[in-house]
């Protein structure tokens, strides 16, 4: 067997510990006699299985005792109807307006779809820079007649990341201190610690940093569940599935949630608390990030063009200044065991996506080889 250096920006590379302990309990889990797939969601065995990976995940983000965390299907494209169904009516139950951040292409996704449920006001866009940074807040235009705020806090296909903390008290005034901020953090969820109470509500599909496709992770603050009046908050359209104070008064289990993704996303979260925590994740992504941004930075042979103040430790999308090598570059690098380093379709160029489960080796053997390139050609 040899295994790769896979940069997928999802799906994406899971921990080998975690596929080899998988591979182990596939046909037989814990003398069950039957693989974890197989298991009733209703079993102890299952529901153990369920509790812990809870447990752990709230352990890891530290998360408060008022927030509930839900596990549920549908995706990060999912959530961007799920949330307005959930939130959008406000306490008083009738505004179905909404305040966006836009800074690339994740949240204009985010936008014209919660546009089909509501009015959604772009606060502010990073269009005008081509996406290469995220906006001022100061220039943000909120509106105090929007349920809750809308960011992705870690840009994907655009590598831009917020590395701070929105305190609209701070920048907006008291009116807006308690404006529910939800933040899609698909793609750096659990890639450092993150104070979870300056949110109102978080949310990422699994398959970037945490675990299988099939999983999406979302970690709500209890009173948003409910309108001034003590009753769901929830458009009454909206599926039962995917309400989410239907899933926090069921623990998820309203229907049968993606059991295995469950799992391997529990699996993940022992490796992260063995690995020393999100601590210890922020500082391996720190020196990953910094040893490719440094040689991006050093050569006119290759660019990234986000403001370094915004760059993602998480997704490096770069460009090599003359394009029409990019073919060669592609496929020396997946001779060389460098995999789906292809930029998305929708910028073009190289990304590199160095979640948790890249090793520091990985990032050395790319910025080897694209030195060996740069010296080639
Ligand atoms: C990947 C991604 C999504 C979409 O996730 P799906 O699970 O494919 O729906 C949404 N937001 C961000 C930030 C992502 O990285």
């Amino acid at each position: 067997m040899s295994r790769v250096f896979n940069f997928s920006a999802g799906p994406a590379a899971l921990p080998e510990a975690v596929l080899e302990q998988a591979a182990a309990e596939m046909l037989d889990w814990h003398e069950t006699g039957m693989s974890v797939m197989e298991m009733s969601h209703r079993g102890s065995d299952f529901m153990s299985i369920h509790a812990e990976a809870l447990a752990d995940l709230r352990e890891l983000l530290a998360v408060p005792a008022n927030y509930k965390i839900l596990f549920l299907q549908g995706g990060g494209l999912g959530e961007n109807a799920i949330v307005p169904l959930n939130l959008m009516r406000g306490k008083s139950g009738h505004q179905n307006e909404a305040d966006i951040v836009i800074t690339g292409v994740w949240s204009e996704k985010s936008h014209v779809e919660a546009q089909r449920y509501g009015k959604m006001n772009i606060a502010a866009s990073a269009s005008d820079t081509g996406f290469t940074a995220v906006p001022a807040i100061e220039s943000w235009k909120l509106n105090k007649s929007a349920a809750y705020l809308h960011l992705c806090t870690n840009e994907t296909i655009n590598g831009v990341e917020y590395h701070f903390t929105p305190d609209l008290a701070k920048t907006h005034g008291a009116a807006f201190a308690d404006m529910p901020i939800v933040a899609d953090m698909s793609s750096h969820i659990l890639s450092r610690p993150v104070d979870v109470s300056k949110y109102a509500l978080i949310y990422g599909g699994a398959q970037k940093n945490i675990g299988p496709a099939g999983l999406t992770i979302a970690i709500v603050r209890e009173d948003l569940l409910l309108n001034d009046a003590g009753q769901s908050r929830a458009h009454p359209m909206c599926p039962s599935v995917f309400n989410y104070k239907t899933l926090a008064e069921t623990d998820s289990m309203y229907n049968t949630p993606p059991t295995y993704g469950i799992y391997i996303a529990g699996l993940v979260f022992k490796w992260l608390k063995a690995q020393g925590g999100l601590k210890a994740m922020e500082a391996h992504s720190r020196a990953k990030a910094t040893l490719l941004y440094g040689y991006l930075d050093s050569t006119n042979f290759y660019a990234n063009r986000v403001s370094k103040t915004d760059r993602s430790l998480m997704n490096v999308p770069f460009f090599l200044h003359d394009e029409s090598l990019n073919a060669a570059f592609l496929q020396g690098a997946n001779e060389a065991g460098l995999k789906q380093l292809k930029g998305h379709r929708a910028i073009g160029g190289m990304r590199a996506s160095i979640y948790n489960a890249m090793p520091l080796a990985g990032v050395e053997a790319l910025v080897a080889y694209m030195k060996a390139f740069e010296r080639a050609h």
